[in-house]
This record gives C-alpha cells, structure tokens and sequence, in this order.
C-alpha cells in the first residue's frame, strides 16, 4: 500500500541520514588524525599576470591523502572540517605551511611574490584572535603582510558581526590584501564592496567556463572588470581553460588569470620548476 511505501521510504530515509551522519563523523575523526599525521598537503595553483604572462601570486589549495579514501576533495571535507570547528586548526596549518613557501619563493625567484590563502567564515567568527599569532609568524619569517592575500566569500560580508570587520581591519593595518572568491555567486552586493574595502575580485568560474565574445556572461565579466577598476580593485578571472578565455578577458582588461590553460594545482617542488617561466602572451591582442 502507498502507507506501507511511505513507511519504507521513511525507514530507508533515516537509515541514510545515520549513515551519512555516521560517515561525517568518521571522517572529522580522521581529519583531527590528518592534522597530526601528516596526511594534509598544499597544492599551489599560478595566478597570471595577464599582461606579462608572469606568475605574480599563487591560491593556495589544501589536499587530504586519506589512508583507506584516497585522494578526498577539499569540497568534501572543508564542510566537515566547517562544523566540527577543526578547521581553525587546519586554517593555521595552511597558514604556517603557505607563508614558509612563500618565504621560500621570495627570496629564491620572486621578491613581490605574493600567496592567496582561504579563509573559512568559522575562522572569522572564532573569537581568540589568530590575527596576532599570523602576523609573529610572518615576522619571523621576514615577510610582510603584502606578501599575504586572504580570499573571502560573498556569504562572510552578508552577516558581518563586528569580529568579522575587526578582522578584516587588522589585515588591512598589517598590509595583508582581501580578495573576494567565488564573485557573482553570492549575494552579491555593491555596498560591501565599499564599505569593507576588498582589493581584490575572483570574478567565479562559472562566468569563464562559457565564455564567448559578445555574450552575456562578456557583458557580466565586462561590467565587473569596469566597476572594480573605477573602485581601486584588480581583478582575477578564476577557471580560465582555453585560449579563447585568455584572449577575451585580457582583451576586457582584466588583470590576472588562473584556470587549467596555465596550470591545475601542484605540488610546491612541481610549482617552484613552473614559477621563473613566463607564460608566453597570447597571440593578437596587445599589450602596450
Ligand atoms: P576556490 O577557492 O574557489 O578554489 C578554486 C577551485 O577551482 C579549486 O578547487 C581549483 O582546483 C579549481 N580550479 C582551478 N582552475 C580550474 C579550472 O580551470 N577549471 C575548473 N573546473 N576548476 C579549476 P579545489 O582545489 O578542489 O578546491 C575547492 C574549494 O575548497 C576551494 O574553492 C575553496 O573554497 C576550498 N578550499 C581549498 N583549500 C582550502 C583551504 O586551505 N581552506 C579553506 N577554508 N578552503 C579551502
Ligand atoms: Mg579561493
Ligand atoms: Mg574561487
Ligand atoms: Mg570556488
């Protein structure tokens, strides 16, 4: 019968839902085991510079080389890792891990090289203060807050307490930049933009992917580039994997690039033979 149905599919239902709250908590077990056992690593992605092809910055994207998993996606675990809290832990992993790199890179290759670090909104809303603790680390490193960039999402600026914006005010007294991610898929709104003083622009991938001369998300890609210039920020194009991409965004004026037609994430030996070679300009369009 429909009620007999429905009951089965009631059973079944919760049997998932056990199931798949079993697993989350399986997997924040093996995530806290991650931590100490050295199965996190970083992958370092280029961000172009598009009018010169040089790699002027590099995202920072962390990876998990679960024991029995395998490779486990950031997508799945950083939620995970988002309600359990361990990720103010791996937060200032990532942090400790990336600034080292960078210290690295500058003093070897790239002296203005900067490094593009997530930052969950837990770690904004965490009350201790990890702000003073990053800045003694960079200092003991000898780097500047400048060679530090913190990509934010939409979601962050929408219910800013005063934490967040206490912040957000540190990092830009320590000279440490702000970069918006994932750009257009959010709420949206101009009035953050203004009122929390962004450097930077991630214009979202799903604008790039499609992207074709005279089309809607050219106009949209277009409008961004425009504004965020008129408003003292750069921007960068997230997901470039063609030429075509390449071509029209530099075309728009857009400032700096990072898709797979540059280069996937890499490992920090693979990134360091990849950092001195300039990306050769793309062919017909003009750079002064
Ligand atoms: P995100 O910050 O927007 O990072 C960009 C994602 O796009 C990365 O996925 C990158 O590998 C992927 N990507 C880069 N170029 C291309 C391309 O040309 N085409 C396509 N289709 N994808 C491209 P990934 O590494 O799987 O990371 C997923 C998300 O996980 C990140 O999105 C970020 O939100 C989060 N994440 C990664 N590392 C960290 C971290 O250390 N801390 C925090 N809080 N979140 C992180
Ligand atoms: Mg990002
Ligand atoms: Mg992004
Ligand atoms: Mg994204």
């Amino acid at each position: 019968s429909a009620k007999e149905q429905g009951r089965n599919r009631y059973h079944y239902f919760t049997a998932s839902m056990q199931e798949e709250a079993q697993h989350r908590r399986q997997l924040a077990n093996d995530l806290r085991q991650a931590l100490k056992n050295d199965q996190l690593q970083l992958h370092y992605q280029p961000i172009v510079d598009l009018a010169t092809g040089h790699i002027s910055k590099a995202e920072a994207l962390i990876r998990w080389q679960h024991p029995d998993l395998g490779l486990v996606s950031p997508a799945d675990f950083i939620p995970v890792a988002e309600e359990t809290g361990i990720i103010v832990e791996i937060g200032d992993w990532v942090f400790r891990q990336a600034a080292h790199q960078t210290a690295r890179w500058r003093a070897s290759h790239h002296r203005d090289f900067q490094i593009s670090i997530n930052k969950s909104p837990v770690q904004f809303r965490d009350g201790a203060s990890d702000i003073s603790c990053w800045l003694k680390h960079l200092q003991a490193l000898g780097l500047p807050g400048q060679a530090v960039i913190v990509e934010i999402t939409e979601g962050l600026l929408l219910d800013a307490s005063k934490t967040v914006t206490d912040k957000l005010l540190a990092f830009r007294d320590a000279g440490i930049q702000v970069s918006l991610d994932d750009f257009g898929t959010g709420y949206s709104s101009l009035s953050y933009i203004k009122k929390f003083h962004i450097d930077n622009i991630k214009i979202d991938q799903s604008f790039v992917c499609n992207l074709k001369a005279n089309s809607d998300d050219m106009a949209l890609c277009e409008a961004i580039i425009v504004m965020a210039h008129t408003l003292g920020m750069k921007v960068v194009a997230e997901g470039i994997e063609t030429e075509e991409q390449r071509v029209l965004l530099t075309a728009a004026g857009c400032d700096y690039g990072q898709g797979y037609l540059f280069s996937k994430p890499l490992p920090e030996n693979e990134f360091s033979r990849l950092l001195p070679i300039a990306i050769p300009k793309p062919k017909g369009v003009c750079c002064e």
